[in-house]
């Protein structure tokens, strides 16, 4: 099992956490006046870089959303740092 940080935690096992979502990628705003391909490009298209990527995730135990910096060829995982304004 893998073991992330939370920021406001400390270690804890991957299974307390949930993905969400790249870091940078902004829900459009407005919905009504958003098109359905913004609407698609938000939801579905994704970087899928290969190796350090910026990542949200959530702690569930604590409810907190914070920055993760992970290695997605590794699966190495740096410990996470609240967002301070670099909210997706
Ligand atoms: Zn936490």
């Amino acid at each position: 099992m893998q073991i992330f940080t939370c920021p406001f935690c400390g270690p804890r096992p991957e299974t307390e956490f949930h993905f969400g979502g790249d870091l940078g990628n902004a829900r459009p705003e407005g919905f009504r006046a958003v098109s359905d391909d913004e609407w698609s490009r938000y939801l579905y298209h994704r970087r899928n870089e290969k190796g350090a990527v910026r990542e949200v995730w959530m702690h569930m135990t604590c409810g907190e959303l914070f920055a993760m910096e992970r290695d997605s060829v590794t699966m190495e995982a740096a410990p996470g740092h609240a967002l301070h304004g670099d909210a997706p």
